[in-house]
Formats: C-alpha cells, sequence, structure tokens
C-alpha cells in the first residue's frame, strides 16, 4: 500500500481494449479532512503545512511530474533585505498598471524571507557565490536583481523537493490521473468533489472538511502557451458553475519570448532572465527595437508591432552578448533545446514568439486563500488575491503560490469542524465527458470576454 492509499492494479483489457499496459485504480475513503486539487508547487505545499495528523487527499490530472510548477525557469523573487522592500513593491505595482491589491504585494513580499528559510529547509538548492551568499538573477520589470534560481529549472528543483516531502508522509495520499470534475456543494458550502479516473473514466464521490482548488492555469486552452496542455482552468468552471465569485478572467498574460517551431504543442519558454543577463532582440534588419527589460506585457506588443513591421511570425533573440560561461552555466536547458532544434545560441541568434503564458485572473480569495464558499479554497494560478494586477511581475508567481497555500492551511486548521451533512450527486451529469469540457471550456472563455468588454 503505497501512500497508505488504497490501490487496485487491473490488467488493461478491461479498460483499455487495445492496449497490454497496466492501469491503476484507486479507490478512495468516503471522507478526508482535506482534499486538494492540483499536485503544483500550491497544491504541495499547503498539504506540507497541515499537521501530520491531517487525513489528506491530492489528486491530479495527469501524473504528479506534470505541473507547470515543475517548467519554472527563471527563478523565485525574495526580499533580499529590508531596504529593497519599496523598490520590489513599486516593480510588482508597476508592472501590473497598479491594478494590484497592495495588502496582497504587502503580505507576499514580507512572507517572502520564510517561504525562501521553508524551501531550503526541504532541501532545495538556489545558486550560490564563492563565498556561500545567495546569487540574485534580474529579469524584465525589476530594477534590481533579487531573483533566486538554480540553473535554467529552479521550478523542476523546488517542486521535486516538495514532492518528494510530501511521498514521505503517511497522512497524505496522491491519485495521479485523478480528474476533478465538479464541487459537492449545497448552500454556498463545500463538501468536497466528484472524482474522475481519466484511465477508466470510473466516477467517485469524495467527501472533505475542506477542499482546496489549486490546478493552475488555463494555458491548455490557447493553442500556443507555454502551459501543459492538460491545464485548462477546470477549477475556475466549476467554481463558477457553483456560484462561487472569480474575477478578471480577461487577465492573460502572453510571455513575449518563446521559442519560434512550425511543430503543434506546448511552446518551449525562453526565459525572461535571459534579457536580464543581456541578450537582445532584433528585427529582421538585424537592429534592436524595444529595450528589452520593461515589463512582459509592453515587451510583447513592441515585439507583435515588429513582426507585423517585418512581414514575419518571429522575431530574434541574441543569447551571445551573455557569453559562453553564463549561457552554459546558468542556462544549461535553454542551450540544449535550441541546439535539438538546430540553433547554437552561442554563435547565432533564435527566433522567438509571444504565446499565452500565465493567467492573473481567477477564483476570487482572500488574504487566507478563502473563496466566497464556505470550506472552499483556492491558491496558485487558479486563485487570484489581486497580487500581480493586470500583468504578473516576473517571478513572483511560484513565491505567490507558496504564500497563499501556507495561509490556506493554516486557516483550514483554525475553522477545523467536521462537515455534518454528505450530499448526494447524480453521475449522469458527467457522463459525457467531451460535453462537460467543452461546457467548461465555453463558459471560461464567455465570461473573459464578458469581463474585457466591461474593462
Ligand atoms: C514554462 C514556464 C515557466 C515559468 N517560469 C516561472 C518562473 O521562473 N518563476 C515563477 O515564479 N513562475 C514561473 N512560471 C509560472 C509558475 O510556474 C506557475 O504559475 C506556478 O507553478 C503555478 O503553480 P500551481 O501549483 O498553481 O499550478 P501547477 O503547477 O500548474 O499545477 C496544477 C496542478 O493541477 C492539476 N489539475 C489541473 N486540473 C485538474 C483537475 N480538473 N483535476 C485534478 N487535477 C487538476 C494538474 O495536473 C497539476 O498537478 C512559469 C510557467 C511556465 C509554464
Amino acid at each position: 500500500m503505497k501512500n497508505g492509499l488504497r490501490k487496485r492494479a487491473v490488467r488493461s483489457k478491461e479498460c483499455w481494449n487495445s492496449a497490454e499496459k497496466e492501469v491503476t485504480m484507486y479507490s478512495f475513503r468516503k471522507k478526508y479532512q482535506v482534499l486538494i486539487v492540483g499536485c503544483g508547487v500550491a497544491g504541495l505545499y499547503c498539504a506540507l503545512n497541515l499537521p501530520e495528523n491531517t487525513d489528506i487527499l491530492m489528486v491530479t490530472k495527469d501524473s504528479a511530474e506534470k505541473s507547470d510548477s515543475f517548467l519554472a525557469q527563471g527563478g523565485i523573487c525574495v526580499l533580499k533585505n529590508k531596504e529593497d522592500f519599496s523598490s520590489y513593491y513599486e516593480d510588482t505595482m508597476r508592472a501590473g498598471h497598479y491594478e494590484n491589491n497592495p495588502d496582497s504585494v504587502t503580505q507576499m513580499i514580507e512572507n517572502s524571507p520564510e517561504i525562501i528559510r521553508d524551501l531550503v529547509g526541504y532541501g532545495v538548492e538556489f545558486a550560490k557565490d564563492e563565498e556561500g551568499h545567495f546569487r540574485y538573477t534580474r529579469e524584465g520589470g525589476h530594477s534590481s536583481p533579487r531573483i533566486l534560481f538554480h540553473d535554467d529549472v529552479t521550478g523542476k528543483e523546488i517542486t521535486s523537493k516538495l514532492l518528494s516531502a510530501v511521498r514521505k508522509k503517511k497522512n497524505i495520499h496522491i491519485a495521479e490521473f485523478t480528474e476533478l470534475v465538479d464541487l459537492i456543494a449545497e448552500g454556498n458550502e463545500c463538501f468536497g468533489g466528484v472524482l474522475r479516473d481519466v484511465q477508466t473514466g470510473k466516477l467517485q464521490t469524495v467527501y472533505a472538511d475542506h477542499t482546496l482548488l489549486a490546478s493552475g492555469g488555463v494555458g491548455g486552452l490557447y493553442e500556443n502557451s507555454t502551459n501543459y496542455r492538460h491545464l485548462t482552468g477546470d477549477a475556475l468552471a466549476i467554481a463558477m458553475k457553483n456560484g462561487v465569485a472569480v474575477e478578471h478572467l480577461d487577465y492573460v498574460q502572453i510571455h513575449p519570448t518563446t521559442f519560434y517551431s512550425e511543430k503543434h504543442g506546448r511552446r518551449f519558454l525562453i526565459s525572461e532572465s535571459v534579457r536580464g543577463e543581456g541578450a537582445v532582440l532584433y528585427g529582421k534588419d538585424g537592429k534592436r527595437f524595444c529595450n528589452e527589460l520593461l515589463p512582459r506585457d509592453i515587451v510583447t506588443s513592441e515585439i507583435h508591432a515588429q513582426m507585423k513591421k517585418d512581414g514575419m511570425k518571429h522575431v530574434w533573440l541574441d543569447m551571445r552578448p551573455i557569453g559562453e560561461k553564463t549561457i552554459k552555466e546558468h542556462f544549461p536547458t535553454i542551450y540544449k533545446h535550441c541546439l535539438d532544434e538546430g540553433f547554437d545560441v552561442l554563435k547565432e541568434p533564435i527566433p522567438v514568439v509571444p504565446a499565452q503564458h500565465y493567467f492573473m485572473g481567477g477564483i476570487k480569495v482572500d488574504g487566507r486563500g478563502r473563496t466566497s464558499m464556505k470550506r472552499l479554497y483556492s491558491a496558485g494560478e487558479t486563485a487570484c488575491n489581486g497580487v500581480h494586477g493586470k500583468n504578473r511581475l516576473a517571478s513572483n508567481s511560484l513565491l505567490e503560490s507558496l504564500v497563499w497555500a501556507k495561509e490556506a492551511a493554516f486557516c483550514m486548521q483554525e475553522e477545523s469542524e467536521p462537515i455534518q451533512k454528505f450530499p448526494e450527486k447524480d453521475f449522469k451529469n458527467y457522463e459525457n465527458y467531451q460535453l462537460l469540457k467543452e461546457t467548461y471550456a465555453k463558459a471560461i472563455r464567455e465570461e473573459a470576454e464578458k469581463e474585457a468588454y466591461v474593462d
């Protein structure tokens, strides 16, 4: 019994007619104290901040390693000293067009040193100089370097360490390939969720005293996105369906620089910190056309304008000014990916194009991760606490996810009264899975359009 979860392995012939693969089917207990939807940094960190006697079920639509948290390249921001507070605050507000919630910005920045200490406690390693002090890098919109990093795979370093800590806890059960398709809600109170086994289509209800929606962004709804394809904003649509307040669904961030490719699938990100370290953008005439260190939305619109002017599907990014040593030490994954695509960044510029990257809107939460529905919480990219305003400052999202996940865990402990009701759900509503997914995607698009119109 791995992780204490009752698990039954069956031969695929029962479930998948053709293949000889082994499929794992989970059978859950009827009730857990906490149900966490999503195994990215937000879900994992919430679980780790709950007491060890809390009975927790974590579900994820894909394998536990397939979350955007694993993909984060650039790094994680931190308040490196008290003197930097006002500058960090101002950079975050300016990038967000001053539509940010000032209390949320303060909360995130003030909590950042503690979050970094926690991460180091879980074994996360950030780049250091010869004397053992943290090294800081810089990205667009930051007026000084304040971003901690681990090569160009900071997200993998953080998330893999948190996942391994979670896997060691006997009270936390992870069910992979298990998808939330609806909440169990009555009278503006949440009692758990309806779960679907992705491999077999089997539906089950799981009741919980507290439910956390930490299911990431909406990139899977876009043709060109840096996000995993399975991140389709499900929790958002489910929240809306159940009358939970959401906001700013039209606040979607486009990243200025992803590797240009004719192939279908997820777009490979060329981290903003390459520009922070000196990389420059060129048009087709080989000339610079903008300040590469402006906030993302501004650089994106400059690139789009240049593409239009040039009649090209991309612009060029030249990493050579960074120098071979830094490229190989700081950006080994980007270096290798470009080589695999036939471009040597040490010798030539690479083609880049903007693509959907991040979602600033989401399920409306307060400073403690509480939604408008009792017993329902949200953290990470799915949630909107207003910290990013209209446009996220680079490397603020891992930090934000961790701050609110921890806060939600504390809040659940304070409001620990168990549920008394176990409302039934009619599974007929979820049997046509394709239709359900189309309905959810349509609801998100319509709401986003409505909000854009009002803005
Ligand atoms: C390429 C890339 C680079 C980035 N670089 C940085 C960076 O350098 N710094 C930074 O701060 N941020 C960066 N970001 C953003 C950051 O990685 C994410 O915003 C953050 O990791 C979100 O964490 P999360 O826990 O909210 O969601 P995710 O890590 O996306 O996890 C979502 C989880 O929810 C699960 N899920 C989704 N729907 C369902 C469902 N219906 N049922 C069950 N499970 C479900 C998924 O399977 C997954 O486990 C980057 C993002 C990308 C894509």
